[in-house]
């Protein structure tokens, strides 16, 4: 039991289906309009921009800027609760959209808005891994 068991799906749609196998070989990719070139995430079937549906998944710097964060004090399961103080980031990538994911090897209480960090992976289970990121 790792804590995530709860929280991970069991079905995911097949078009979402490169996002998470980008991540489980530690290679981010994410949707980018074949239309208009803005970036989707979170995956998505329709461009925000213009309403496009056809997009390449494609490579990202992994590279970006804290843009606020959440530290959390009180896990919603003891497996979490074990993990806390831990803290949950939003990024603003260099390519100017946003992610999410836990941001590891940092004091929670040093972290600033702005700060450099970049893409990480935490391989949750076997079949599991999960966006993260870590000082730049
Ligand atoms: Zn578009």
């Amino acid at each position: 039991m790792t804590g995530y068991d709860t929280f991970l799906p069991e079905d995911i749609p097949a078009w979402q289906g490169p996002f998470w196998e980008s991540l489980k070989a530690h290679d981010v990719r994410v949707q980018r309009c074949d239309a208009c070139g803005a970036f989707r995430y979170v995956p998505k079937e329709i461009c925000p921009s213009c309403r496009a549906t056809a997009a390449t998944w494609s490579p990202v710097s992994g590279e970006g800027r804290v843009y606020t964060y959440s530290v959390v004090r009180r896990g919603p399961t003891k497996e979490f609760q074990a993990m806390a103080p831990y803290v949950i980031v939003h990024v603003t990538m260099a390519e100017g959209f946003r992610m999410v994911g836990t941001l590891l090897d940092v004091d929670p209480e040093k972290v600033a808005i702005g700060d450099p960090v970049r893409v990480r992976y935490s391989d949750v289970t076997d079949d599991w891994t999960l966006l993260a990121f870590g000082p730049a």
